[in-house]
């Protein structure tokens, strides 16, 4: 058998989330086993669902580190056909030989993370998940400044950190243009 790495990438607000819920929801009808975490980062509206900013959610066990992702799905590995994860960005690299032994064993792998930080940097593992992806699906958000297609995720506000979760109003999809890099004024 040999699985699928599938990677949905993007600004924040580009559909992400939505995209993966829909592939996953698709998988079930098709009456196939679907397994879905997050990590710990991610304490927008649930801890037991992943949800999109449209409302929808899906259900998700939500994982520290890939370690315990790890623990929590080999032991019912030989029932769960998809494996759904999301906000992939926040997984630490060892996601990467993770996703490639399970692709080895069958399983169809999607993963939805940020392609970029807030600075327009690759965003940890996901950048080399699309290199070995069997597909990328790399979505735009609409600009919040002028309405374009938006690849960039800008952060409103001065905070450095690389994760600032539960924050709303932190953050907005943004074009080339309009979009403005972080610039450290100390
Ligand atoms: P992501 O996971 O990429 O952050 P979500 O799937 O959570 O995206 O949310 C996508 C939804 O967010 C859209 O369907 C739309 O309802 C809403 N939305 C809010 N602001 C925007 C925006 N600027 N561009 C596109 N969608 C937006
Ligand atoms: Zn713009």
């Amino acid at each position: 058998d040999v699985g699928r790495i599938e990677v949905i990438t993007g600004p924040m607000f580009s559909g992400k989330s939505e995209e993966l819920i829909r592939r996953l929801k698709r998988a079930r009808i098709a009456r196939q086993r679907v397994a879905c975490f997050k990590p710990d980062i991610d304490l927008r509206y649930h801890r037991t669902a992943i949800s999109s900013h449209s409302s929808q959610t899906h259900e998700a066990e939500t994982v520290a580190n890939v370690e315990r992702l790890r623990d929590s799905l080999y032991p019912q590995l030989h029932e769960v056909e998809v494996i759904g994860l999301d906000e992939a960005q926040f997984f630490d690299d060892s996601i990467i030989p993770l996703a490639v032994e399970l692709v080895h064993v069958g399983k169809r792998v999607i993963l939805a993370g940020l392609d970029t930080t807030f600075n327009a940097e690759p965003f940890g593992p996901i950048p080399a998940i699309m290199a070995i992806a069997d597909e990328v699906t790399k979505l735009s958000a609409v600009c919040m400044v002028c309405g374009s297609p938006a690849i960039h995720t800008q952060r409103l506000g001065s905070s450095q950190e690389l994760v600032v979760v539960g924050a709303a109003g932190m953050y907005e999809a943004r074009c080339r243009a309009c979009f403005q890099p972080f610039v450290d004024e100390n």
